[in-house]
């Protein structure tokens, strides 16, 4: 976990499930008592966990018009104001920890340790952007040029910036996009995932009362059909979004259909992510890597492992190695400390994955299937094809599908990778230099991991993005990402002819 020096005030899941850990005056801290209070509040009708109320078109309108009035004012306030709220909303952020991780788990079902590690990434976009913000847009470039002359570079906000997010990070990406956008000096409005209003709703408090202007940012929540109204209206300036390549299509179309200015997407999608495993890979390890990319977070994360390229020699053996490790997952309640695999985000997603297992019942062999409570749970399963053709979409849930390969027919394994069009994970596992540096240099995939396993995406160390049908670039949590964001202007003055 090279991420927890940098947030020592977030406790580990040992201390926050301790139930003796009580504070000076005697009061319960800790997620697990934040969780145990906010389901007895919804048990008891206490919570305000009444359903968020959708936002009419009307109302998606009237916020874009808002937006773009709050413009002016935000897109001039210095950027280490800016800055400045961002940083103490990563503050703040961290010392509700135990509320936002009690929330990830009632709202989005993640497990403890997927809420802890996902609060640390939200917590780190707010400041790494704040600090790549202060460079990129706290002074304006004075560029070279001849005498008599002046020559100024500057970053300034585009204007209404639209945000729509997914419900697998609800709180990180959620923050990730919309901090981005304000401090390039966007004012935004911000549409997250239908399935996670109650999330997006606290993240947005929480901005407003770090200093964002009410102004600057404007909650929307809704579905598709909002999410549509909101990229089809005219007075946008860039919509960032993160989610399905379907949907990112639908919004490239809206954007181009509509006439008027040329607006940027910037878009993070899906992926039908590989990993590689030849001979020489260490099968303890292959084992233990391919369980936690298939299968943490119940396999709803974009970056997750769907196809794994065994070679012929070793597959026997690393199939029963990988199986042999998924039977040790738990499969449950995530506020529970032990469990590894917590329940999928809805019905809809539950029936859509249990289809395609029937499908594959039918099509492949099957090698594992594990065992899910009752709910809305998926079983890690294994498959093996006999082609990865077969796998011919993105299947968002906890299933591994394997594919034997004979070395000499490694070009191949990298043909049909590149034939699935996406470019988000690769994984490899081979302890050849030679082997890993020809299929580094082979194929366009945003994020490789060798040697390890495919859960990644670290905040200012591994920036996350990917090609092809995986999204536009640049990479969340990278340098390069808050240009994006933002439009150059040049000033060149004749200094000669300046008055005074
Ligand atoms: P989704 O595409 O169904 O929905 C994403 C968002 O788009 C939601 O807020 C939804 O309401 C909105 N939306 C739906 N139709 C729309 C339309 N016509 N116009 C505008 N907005 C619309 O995705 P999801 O099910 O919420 O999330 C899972 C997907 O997200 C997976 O494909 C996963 O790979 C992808 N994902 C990618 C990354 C990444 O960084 N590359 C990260 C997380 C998730």
């Amino acid at each position: 976990r090279p991420q927890q020096a940098a947030h020592p005030k977030i406790p580990l899941p040992g201390d926050l499930f301790a139930p003796e850990r009580r504070n000076s005056r005697g009061v319960e801290f800790g997620a697990r008592a934040a969780l145990d209070r906010l389901l007895a509040d919804v048990k008891t009708g206490a919570a305000d966990l009444k359903p968020i109320t959708e936002a009419t078109a009307d109302r998606a309108n009237a916020a874009i018009a808002a937006a773009r009035a709050g413009f002016t004012a935000w897109s001039r306030t210095p950027a280490a104001v800016r800055a400045a709220a961002l940083e103490q909303a990563a503050h703040l952020l961290e010392s509700r920890s135990a509320h936002f991780i009690a929330l990830l788990q009632a709202e989005g079902g993640r497990t403890l340790d997927d809420a802890l590690s996902e609060l640390r990434e939200a917590a780190d976009f707010c400041r790494y952007y704040a600090a790549q913000g202060r460079k990129l847009f706290g002074t304006d470039s004075l560029m070279p040029g001849p005498t008599g002359e002046s020559n100024v570079l500057a970053m300034r906000g585009r204007g209404v910036f639209v945000a729509i997010s997914p419900w697998n990070f609800p709180l990180a990406i959620f923050l990730g996009q919309v901090t981005a956008a304000l401090m390039a000096g966007n004012s935004v409005v911000a549409k997250p995932a239908e399935q996670t209003p109650r999330i997006a709703r606290e993240a947005v408090a929480l901005l407003h009362e770090a200093g964002i202007p009410t102004s600057a940012l404007h909650l929307v929540p809704g579905d598709g059909q909002i999410g549509a109204t909101l990229t089809a209206h005219a007075d946008i300036a860039g919509v960032v979004f993160t989610g399905s390549t379907d949907v990112a299509r639908l919004i490239n179309r809206t954007l181009a259909a509509k006439g008027g200015p040329i607006v940027p997407l910037i878009a993070e999608t899906g992926g039908i992510n590989a990993m590689i495993a030849d001979a020489t890979a260490l099968p303890e390890q292959v084992a233990d890597d391919v369980v936690t990319s298939a299968f943490r977070s119940a396999g709803q994360r974009c970056s997750a492992l769907r196809l794994l390229f065994v070679q012929e020699d070793v597959a026997d053996r690393m199939i029963e190695m990988i199986a042999g490790a998924a039977r040790e997952l738990k499969i449950g309640d995530p506020a529970d400390v032990a469990t590894h695999v917590g329940p999928v985000i809805d019905l809809e997603a539950k029936q859509r994955l249990d289809a395609h297992i029937a499908r594959m019942k039918t099509e492949a062999r099957l090698h594992f299937a594990g065992h899910a409570p009752d709910g809305c749970f998926v079983a890690p399963h294994i498959f093996e094809l006999r082609d990865a053709g077969q796998l011919t979409e993105e299947v968002f849930g906890p299933i591994l599908h394997v594919v034997r390969f004979r070395a000499e027919n490694l070009e191949r394994v990298l043909a049909a990778i590149a034939r699935t069009g996406y470019g988000l994970t690769l994984g490899v596992h081979s302890r050849i230099d030679d082997t890993v540096e020809a299929i580094i240099d082979r194929v366009q995939i945003g994020n490789i991991y060798v040697n390890r396993n495919m859960i990644g995406a670290v905040v200012g160390v591994q920036p996350f993005g990917g090609n092809g049908l995986s999204g536009t670039g640049p990479k969340a949590g990278g340098p390069h990402y808050l240009a994006r964001f933002a439009t150059e202007q040049t000033v060149t003055i004749n200094t000669a002819a300046a008055g005074g």
